[in-house]
């Protein structure tokens, strides 16, 4: 068996114990393939396994992988690309056309400007508001209590902006319990706009957990889990 497969295996295997151990559903977590380290061959490897959803960040490899696998997926059954880095307002235009859904919305002004490039495209982008549930400083996404006015902002002036759901990057610590804190402020912050009923009906996913916390964001909700490492490494 190849390496990729063997991982791909062990992450299944994981991803069932801890959907049964939340009585949830294995369908209802979406593993995102995060490609940024990866060689087209490779992704080749997971996309012939079945796997549809990939994720990338950076412009160049973005471009180069969408080309090569764009066409090797069959039309009837294409590759869904998620941006799931931090977006510079700078590159929305050259990031939008290569991604379906955008990850990591964190400021008005990057809301309008995905809006206007995303309206002149003729299409509604879906979109995940990131947020910052650790309190580390240097991460970026929104505080919780910034996400309310953010979501009012789309919802009124950003008709190209679907909002689907909230993102979100825990601590980056070995405290599981810290990890799992950071999940769960993530989980009220999206109860609580859901609460709130301003945020529509297309607001239902929770895109948390990476390779070394995704059991974690299972346990806590997540609906998306983007992992990069554990598959390709
Ligand atoms: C790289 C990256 C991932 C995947 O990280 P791994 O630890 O390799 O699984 C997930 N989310 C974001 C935002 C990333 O930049």
């Amino acid at each position: 068996m190849s390496k990729i497969k063997e991982n791909l295996n062990k992450i299944e295997e994981k991803m069932d114990i801890c959907c049964k151990k939340a009585s949830r559903k294995r369908n209802d977590v979406q593993l995102v393939a995060v490609t940024k380290t990866a060689s087209i061959e490779q992704i080749k490897e997971v996309y012939d396994l079945g796997y549809r959803v990939f994720g990338e960040n950076r412009l160049p490899h973005f471009t180069e992988v969408t080309e090569y696998m764009n066409n090797y997926a069959s039309m009837n059954d294409p590759i869904q690309w998620d941006m799931i880095g931090h977006m510079q307002r700078n590159k929305v235009k050259n990031f939008l056309p290569l991604s379906d859904r955008v990850h990591s919305l964190d400021s008005m002004r990057l809301a309008n400007e995905i809006q206007k490039v995303a309206d002149s495209l003729g299409r509604v982008v879906d979109v995940f508001l990131q947020v910052n549930c650790s309190g580390e400083q240097q991460k970026y996404g929104l505080a919780p209590e910034a996400t309310a006015e953010i979501v009012d902002h789309v919802r009124s002036e950003c008709s190209s902006i679907r909002l689907v759901g909230l993102m979100t990057m825990a601590a980056f610590t070995d405290d599981v319990s810290q990890v799992a804190s950071s999940f769960r402020l993530a989980r009220k912050t999206f109860d609580d706009i859901n609460a709130s009923g301003f945020a529509g009906s297309d607001f239902s996913r929770l895109s948390m957990g990476m390779t070394n916390d995704y059991e974690i964001a299972i346990a806590e909700g997540a609906t998306d889990i983007r992992v990069g490492s554990a598959i390709f490494a």
